[in-house]
């Protein structure tokens, strides 16, 4: 099966109450069991089934395992937003006194969480590129993660998946993906050597711009080294399963992050129509770059542009695909502000791969948190205007933007 095809028939759709066509909503707290027995079996994980939906509920396995399938994972587990995967992803297999080595070209959320986590003793070290020869001094004998995003957002550089695996690899470190940009319509990073991959289905998945939600999941291939992990040591006895049945029976479970049924249900109705999303959006995000990057004074970064760094990266990893994101400067913040000021089609608003293209200025929103150096390091300036496509027709959208700029 190909990509859309696997959408709608993969091995995850399985057969739904009803003989339904899609997974009902089970809107439900806990599940009746006929028998005390019964409960205490279910509880002990000695039989399969539902009891409360912290813990487990059908909508929400269905859309685990769409999206399990569709990574190539061992195991998925959904969260209740993007930051939670991320926090939760890196709780589970972390202590104190670790060090993580992370790109500086990251989501802003995911900067300032690592801030906190310095709270909880664990530090993280930031390259400004996640490339072989900027993480391997960084790399100490208290390193435990490389932690980066496919595409980074909103700096737009692209990880190569299979070199900094291999690096990892080699020093005994798990890679951790953040694919939120790149979707498993672009590359599955546990197939290039990522060992577990977090998405924000808020975006791309999600796709409707109406419900927030994360994904963790995990390739289930690493071998941990349960000296070097005392946080999966309690279940050193599952071996390279340690990680996804720490995270689903002890901290997803106990922090409580969960999905709710309904953001289940839309993100399962969202995903069926990614592949063809997906298409339109890097189709319209190529041609817009290419148009703006046409006008003079406006520097675009999209990584299939000709200058661009990371091109002939993403043209093998993603197979000519360059994602929906693009950014531009235009040379001050108030031209910033005055560009979307313009904007008739393109929607302001604080989100990503959404249906609609929306427009952000990322200095003054995502990255108020950061001082100035870390936002340069993500490819923030003070007059960086970021773009995520939609799906309207390209005309209309290089019109907005052309009038836009040239009326400023
Ligand atoms: C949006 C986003 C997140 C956070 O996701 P939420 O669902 O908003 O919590 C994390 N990483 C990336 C790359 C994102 O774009």
């Amino acid at each position: 099966m190909i990509f859309n095809t696997r959408l709608l028939h993969g091995k995850a759709v399985r057969e739904y109450p009803y003989h339904a066509t899609i997974p009902p909503i089970s809107q439900v707290t806990a599940f009746r069991f006929h028998s005390a027995e019964e409960q205490e079996k279910v509880f002990m994980h000695k039989a399969s089934g539902y009891a409360y939906s912290r813990v487990g509920n059908p909508t929400v396995a269905a859309f685990e395992q769409r999206m399990n399938e569709l990574e190539g994972g061992n195991a998925a587990i959904a969260c209740s937003s993007g930051m939670s995967a991320v926090a939760l992803a890196m709780l589970n297999m972390l202590a104190s006194g670790d060090e993580v080595i992370a790109g500086s070209g990251l989501y802003g959320g995911t900067i300032d969480l690592f801030r906190d986590l310095r709270k909880f003793g664990i530090k993280v070290k930031f390259v400004k590129h996640m490339t072989i020869s900027e993480i391997e001094p960084l790399i100490s004998d208290r390193t435990r993660l490389l932690y980066a995003e496919v595409i980074g957002n909103p700096g737009l550089d692209v990880l190569d998946i299979r070199a900094v695996s291999d690096l990892a690899h080699s020093r005994g470190i798990p890679l951790m993906v953040d694919a939120t940009t790149a979707t498993p319509y672009l590359v599955r990073p546990l197939d290039w050597g990522a060992d577990i991959v977090v998405h924000s289905g808020s975006k791309y998945i999600n796709g409707g711009g109406n419900s927030i939600s994360g994904v963790i999941v995990d390739g289930a291939v690493f071998p941990w080294d349960f000296g070097k992990y005392p946080a999966l040591s309690d279940f050193s006895r599952y071996g390279p399963l340690a990680y996804t049945i720490r995270l689903r029976t002890d901290i997803w479970e106990n922090m409580g992050c969960c999905l709710s049924p309904f953001h289940a249900f839309m993100n399962i109705c969202g995903l069926e129509t990614l592949g063809l999303r997906m298409e339109r959006i890097c189709s319209n995000a190529r041609k817009l770059a290419e148009a703006l990057s046409e006008i003079p004074g406006i520097q675009v970064n999209y990584p299939l542009l000709q200058d661009n760094p990371y091109r002939e990266l993403a043209i093998k990893q993603f197979e000519g695909k360059g994602g929906g994101i693009l950014t531009f400067r235009v040379g001050s913040k108030e031209k910033a502000f005055q560009v979307m000021n313009h904007l008739k089609y393109v929607t302001i608003a604080s989100n990503l791969g959404d249906v609609r293209t929306l427009a952000i200025h990322p200095a003054s929103t995502l990255y108020i948190n950061s001082d100035e150096e870390s936002r340069e390091a993500a490819g923030v300036y003070e007059d960086t205007i970021r773009i995520s496509t939609g799906i309207e027709d390209p005309e209309d959208l290089i019109e907005d933007l052309t009038e836009a700029i040239e009326a400023v």
